[in-house]
């Protein structure tokens, strides 16, 4: 017998390999880190494994993959709710965030990772972190855990964001060499450690907050490294007037003047392209990360979601953040996403299930530049595998089990999470996360950061 060999068996298999199949009564046979064997049940039975996992009555499927997420948000869940984006961001997030130290950084990190796993993320690209976050101390924080990450570093030499210049709070500003040097340290430190689950990439300021010649350096010392970047672009409309009044542009044709697009490239949102631009990010193989839980309290707007899959961009699902979703649960996630695009359209038939499903895993491994790997069930794939527990009140019936879970779901069915081979999460219980000190950590983080940002807040309502 292998030693680390895993044996899920009786489970319902959303594989995602290229004929989509389902494998009912199925099972699938892990040794070290692969995927050896996949079928069903009754034909698996030979492999004898160390540990032995029954999944009756439940959904077993690629880890999901978050491709727009903030760590250091989630110690500021609630923070900033109905509120208009500029005061979103002036009164609340970033002053928050601008008085982070590297301890609210970890803690942050530590409770968002505690939640992704407890909610099936096996995977995630944090898009941007301010040195004042601690790079280091995530990246520890993350190699111990046992998720798969992208790092990504912030990189910025202005403050303004989208039109409004000279905006951003001063403890978010960073310095264009520091930001560039930090990277250079932290990527020989991490990028591809921890057996390939970690990756550095660069997380571009938005709009405003980066010079073209800034956007230019970052494209070209991305595709030196051979690395990602990332960046939030046409979250709002005021991104389109900027590149308009500044560059004479749209917003692909700002990004293509500063070789932006590409395969190499996650923009955030993406909701104010015009139609004949999604041709452009289609043909570019330039990610979409849709998030429509953070669109829509925004009120941002809608991406042309539909529009996009017809044309095959490639897009994936983020949560965005704590202020902003203000969960990080992609089961959620993927059902805001498959409803929120047919009153639009006034057509019941766009972004399916399936679609929503694609794009939470095959869709968040090719933005990840990890699909070779992950993002279905396979043999010889990465063991990023996860259990969702049909045996719930409100997922009962599952007659079409891939529609329950997208319609009828949320991430705290989700019972088992394997990541590389390795099990984080049995029977809902955590294995490399201590969650109860974790929450004791962020209560207690998170009143010091609201006194020491003279932030305020409190129900709209008189408290007695
Ligand atoms: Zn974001």
């Amino acid at each position: 017998m292998c030693p680390d060999s895993i044996l899920i068996k009786n489970g319902y298999i959303l594989t995602l390999n290229p004929q989509r199949h389902i494998i009912q009564d199925g099972a699938i046979h892990i040794e070290g880190n692969k995927i050896v064997d996949i079928g069903k049940t009754e034909s698996l039975k030979r492999h004898k494994a160390e540990t032995i996992i029954d999944a009756t009555n439940k959904i077993v499927m690629p880890g999901l993959i978050d491709t727009h997420m903030h760590l250091a948000q989630a110690l500021i869940r609630g923070c900033a709710d109905d509120v208009s984006l500029v005061d979103w961001l002036k009164k609340y997030v970033w002053v928050l965030q601008g008085n982070f130290t590297k301890e609210d950084g970890k803690v942050s990190a530590e409770l968002c990772m505690a939640e992704m796993i407890r909610t099936g993320t096996t995977s995630f690209i944090e898009c941007m972190i301010h040195t004042r976050y601690g790079f280091d101390g995530i990246a520890k924080s993350l190699e111990r855990v046992g998720m798969r990450g992208a790092l990504s570093k912030i990189v910025m030499d202005s403050t303004g964001y989208a039109d409004s210049s000279e905006i951003m709070y001063p403890g978010m500003v960073e310095d264009a060499e520091a930001c560039l040097a930090e990277v250079e340290q932290m990527y020989p430190r991490w990028h591809g450690k921890a057996n390939g689950r970690i990756q550095v990439w660069y997380g571009l300021r938005s709009l405003g907050g980066v010079t073209p010649e800034l956007f230019r350096e970052v494209a070209h010392l991305t595709r030196e490294k051979k690395t990602k970047m990332t960046m939030h672009l046409g979250e709002v409309v005021d991104d389109v007037r900027f590149v308009k009044d500044n560059y004479g542009t749209n917003l692909t044709g700002f990004a293509r003047q500063n070789n932006l697009l590409g395969p190499e490239m996650i923009f955030a949102h993406g909701i104010h392209f015009e139609d004949a631009e999604l041709k452009i990010l289609a043909e570019t193989r330039s990610n979409i990360c849709h998030c429509p839980a953070s669109n829509t309290k925004l009120a941002s707007g809608f991406a042309k979601i539909p529009q996009m899959l017809e044309l095959g961009v490639p897009v994936s699902l983020g949560c965005d953040g704590g202020p902003s979703n203000n969960t990080y649960d992609m089961i959620r996630e993927m059902r805001l996403a498959a409803l929120i695009h047919k009153p639009i359209a006034k057509d019941p038939l766009v972004v399916s299930a399936e679609d929503v499903i694609e794009m939470a895993t095959l869709g968040g491994a090719v933005a990840m530049g990890t699909d070779d790997k992950v993002g279905s069930l396979e043999v010889g794939k990465l063991a990023d595998i996860i259990l969702i527990d049909m045996h719930e009140l409100g997922l009962t019936p599952a007659v079409n089990p891939v529609s329950s879970l997208v319609y009828s779901g949320s991430g705290q069915s989700v019972d088992t999470v394997i990541v590389d081979g390795k099990a984080l999460m049995s029977d809902k219980q955590l294995l490399t996360l201590d969650v109860e000190s974790i929450m004791t950590k962020a209560r207690s983080h998170i009143v010091d950061l609201l006194e020491r940002s003279e932030v305020d807040i409190h129900p709209k309502w008189p408290v007695l």
